[in-house]
């Protein structure tokens, strides 16, 4: 099942919580469907936002107008040639609208520009000698955007930063309860980005914004029920997409689906435990095979693809029969429509791709898994910087026009 865009926009508390709504609340609610849409769609006619948002004509014109003024979205006039009737105008968001996407990783801090409609105008990853402190990440972040000042300067607005950790993130105030990768506990990184970048900081855990990315911007765009999986630098990390909404728990932290048990007495997991996926499922091994350091997307694809060693084929089978394991229970556990492979668990589905897929057709309960798709992250390196921006992004979408208020007031 696919679901339109329309019924994902419409399933924020805010609408559906109260039958009466006075008429501005009306209005500003119906501003954050149409830019919702927007950012999530691209460019649309005027009248595909009539036909998808179910709004009429004249409102669909008068919210456009007021968004125009806003300076959130533009017009232009459509292409006509051959067509009768009165051509309906294109509404585009305005990609000058920008949030800032800071990634830490082992390895190396990524930021990154991300205009509203999800185009990454401009991103660097900054290679660090050891792993960054929360205050490194800080300094570095604050660097690079001192030297990316020329692209900030063409951007109409920046409206916030947005950070992706591989950690446990407290959702209520986005402290950093536990980074194992990076070695952080209790950290409180929102405070020190602000003050050293002097915009609102948001952060949240990075595969769960992987899985946001994906689902608005990536392969997944327009299902509701998705498992995503990333491995990285950082081990192995999950997010759940249910009913068209991020799988959350209690305090933020479902999805830590790397520490799903597949090897009974297996590799010791930092966790604690033996076993864990995110143990025997390793970039490390994979990296020690084909004598490269870098664990960068593009470089270890070209590296992989460019192997093919019995040593490297073996490693590659012993992966990817454990990872069927594993989403074999998802699969049972979640039901999902699709599931999204990032990071380098993308790079070894497509070296095996075959042998994954009998896994999952054969492995969950009565067949349920033949109905699965299988899909390879699509955003590459672009991915939890666009994740990250969601939640800079996120307040401006869900009000324009107050969003708008609190800037002019503060
Ligand atoms: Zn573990």
């Amino acid at each position: 099942m696919t679901v339109s865009p329309r019924a994902n926009v419409t399933n924020s508390p805010r609408r559906s919580a109260k039958a009466v709504q006075s008429p501005d609340t009306m209005r500003r609610n119906n501003l954050s469907v149409i830019l919702t849409l927007l950012h999530r769609e691209g460019t649309l006619s005027r009248a595909q936002l009539t036909e998808r948002t179910g709004f009429n004509r004249s409102t669909v014109g008068a919210l456009v107008a007021e968004l125009s003024e806003l300076g959130l979205v533009f017009e232009s006039e459509p292409h006509t040639a051959g067509r009768a009737g009165r051509p309906s105008p294109l509404v585009h968001p305005n990609e000058k609208i920008a949030a800032l996407a800071i990634n830490p990783d082992i390895d190396a801090v990524h930021v990154g520009v991300v205009g509203l409609g999800g185009k990454v105008h401009r991103k660097i990853r900054y290679e660090a000698a050891t792993k960054p402190t929360p205050v490194e990440t800080a300094n570095i972040s604050k660097a690079i955007l001192d030297g990316m000042r020329a692209d900030l300067e063409v951007m109409d607005r920046v409206v916030g930063v947005g950070v992706a950790v591989p950690a446990l993130v407290q959702a209520s105030d986005g402290t950093i309860l536990l980074a194992p990768h990076l070695k952080w506990s209790n950290q409180s990184l929102g405070p020190l980005l602000e003050s050293a970048l002097g915009l609102p900081v948001r952060i949240g855990n990075d595969a769960t914004l992987g899985s946001v990315a994906e689902s608005i911007h990536g392969t997944a765009h327009g299902y509701a029920n998705v498992l995503y999986l990333n491995g990285s630098a950082s081990g192995i990390g999950g997010g759940i997409l249910s009913a068209g909404a991020p799988l959350r728990g209690a305090n933020g932290f479902a999805g830590e689906l790397g520490h799903t048990l597949v090897s009974t007495g297996g590799a010791l997991c930092h966790c604690g435990r033996r076993g864990c996926l995110d143990a025997e499922v390793r970039v490390e091994n994979l990296l020690d095979i084909l004598q490269v350091d870098s664990t960068d997307h593009d470089e270890l694809e070209a590296a992989l693809m460019g192997n093919n060693s019995a040593q490297l084929l073996t490693e590659i089978q012993r992966q990817i029969d454990l990872l069927a394991v594993a989403l074999t229970n998802f699969v049972n556990i979640f039901n999902p429509e699709m599931i999204v492979l990032g990071g380098f668990l993308g790079t070894i589905y497509s070296a095996s791709a075959d042998r994954l897929r009998s896994g999952i057709d054969s492995g969950p309960i009565a067949g349920i898994g033949r109905e699965v798709k299988i899909e390879k992250a699509v955003l590459g390196s672009d991915l939890l910087l666009i994740g990250a921006a969601e939640l800079a992004f996120a307040q401006l979408l869900s009000d324009p026009a107050g969003y708008q208020d609190d800037i002019q007031t503060s």
